[in-house]
């Protein structure tokens, strides 16, 4: 079965949004604001893992049809099919997302997602080059292990990819209460995208924002706690090539002057910011450290 691609489609109306967002922020720059060299390097971005993509799909591909000869149902096309996998693509989303920024090999991937320090519509096609490499496409082979075509998980991860675009705004303060409850929002991926203790690690979710609230990682928005964007030690690049690999080079980097074996493991597969000497930060010890700020220690009683 031929299915579209709603990325494809999707195209015209992120060019028109873009447009329209850069527009508002002329009038009202509080709601948006653009960068010219930063959206520029977000389109980059966009246009290279849409030209790496092709060149990883016969892996991918190959991987998932190997997968799927062992598969546990039958779903095929049939109308179900379409629902359950619009749930258990969103589910795979959610933990290939927690792993990318628990584990130094796959946030290396991704943290060109968060590497602006503006949060516009721009933002969202600032897109990894190098996922395909460090394998953060494995989480979706259970898709094909319980029975869904090849595809249909490609058709349901181009659905997530659209819905997502729509998100990276400041110019949309709050859904309706309902709409918050359920769904992943602009506010909730304004917290996903900033910096401040607080908001570190947080709101996971592609389309559906319940997996982070039932495995306890939603964070809300606080007004008082405006967002401050990018990544904690911001890279102020515009290159395309500094935003793609610096990470990448930066465990090279640790690995090569680790001084255990342990070490040069932790550096390649411990959360970011993990160091042998406990010089640099994780996302943990920066909550810490914040906590114990706001809470002073108490006098002892005698
Ligand atoms: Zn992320
Ligand atoms: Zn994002």
């Amino acid at each position: 079965m031929t299915l579209p691609d709603p990325v494809t489609f999707a195209i015209p109306a992120f060019v028109l949004l873009i447009i329209l967002e850069a527009l508002i922020g002329r009038f009202r720059p509080e709601k948006s604001r653009y960068e010219t060299r930063d959206s520029a390097a977000s389109l980059f971005m966009g246009l290279g893992n849409f030209a790496i993509g092709f060149l990883n799909f016969g892996l991918v591909a190959a991987v998932s049809l190997w997968v799927y000869e062992y598969r546990i149902f039958e779903f095929g096309y049939q109308w179900y099919a379409f629902v359950l996998i619009f749930f258990a693509e969103d589910f795979c989303y959610y933990w290939f997302h927690r792993l990318s920024h628990e584990h130094r090999i796959w946030w290396a991937a991704h943290i060109n997602h968060h590497s602006s320090q503006y949060y516009n519509l721009s933002t969202a096609l600032r897109q990894t080059w190098t996922g395909g490499f460090a394998g953060t496409w494995t989480p979706w082979l259970l898709l094909s292990f319980l029975g869904f075509p090849l595809p249909l998980i490609a058709f349901q991860q181009g659905v997530s990819l659209v819905y997502q675009f729509w998100i990276h705004t400041e110019a949309i303060d709050k859904m309706p209460r309902h709409f918050e409850f359920f769904f992943n929002t602009p506010s909730h991926h304004r917290v996903h995208h900033a910096i401040n203790a607080k908001y570190l690690d947080a709101n996971y979710a592609g389309i559906l924002i319940i997996w982070d609230r039932l495995f306890g990682t939603f964070v809300e928005e606080d007004k008082s706690e405006p967002c401050r964007y990018g990544i904690v030690k911001q890279i102020a690049s515009f290159n395309p090539f500094v935003i793609a690999f610096h990470e990448w080079w930066g465990i090279i980097s640790d690995v090569t002057k680790a001084k255990t074996v342990k070490g040069a493991f932790m550096y390649m597969f411990g959360p970011p910011g993990w160091s042998e000497d406990g010089s640099r930060m994780t996302s943990r010890m920066i909550k810490e450290k914040a906590a114990q700020r706001l809470s002073p220690p108490q006098p002892q009683a005698d």
